[in-house]
């Protein structure tokens, strides 16, 4: 598997950073501007040096999202139905959902 580049304000090895910590907050989302899987969208906000792009509708088959667990890549489309990781089991945090509009046309 490629190695997944994190960025970020990583508090821990598992993609949970400043902003979002809590035990379920092990995802990581590449938005379509940048290469690195971001904490956050906050993490991206601080230290990238440019404004987010959202993924357009259409790139649904992009991996676009990392678990922090293993690693392991989701499509948006996979990620947007999931309740947790499909490769390791590791539970997602439901609270994600709220914020898709953030990552994904
Ligand atoms: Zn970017
Ligand atoms: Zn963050
Ligand atoms: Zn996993």
């Amino acid at each position: 598997m490629a190695a997944v580049e994190l960025g970020g304000r990583l508090v821990d090895d598992r993609s949970r950073c400043a902003h979002y910590a809590t035990p379920l907050d092990v995802v990581a989302l590449r938005f379509a501007c940048c290469t690195p899987y971001w904490g956050c969208h906050l993490c991206h906000a601080e230290c990238a040096d440019h404004p987010a792009v959202v993924w357009p509708a259409a790139d649904r088959s992009v991996h676009a999202v990392a678990c922090g667990v293993c690693r392991g890549t989701l499509s948006i489309a996979e990620y947007v139905v999931a309740d947790g990781c499909p490769h390791c089991g590791a539970p997602f945090n439901p609270g994600c959902r709220l914020h898709h509009h953030l990552y994904f046309a």
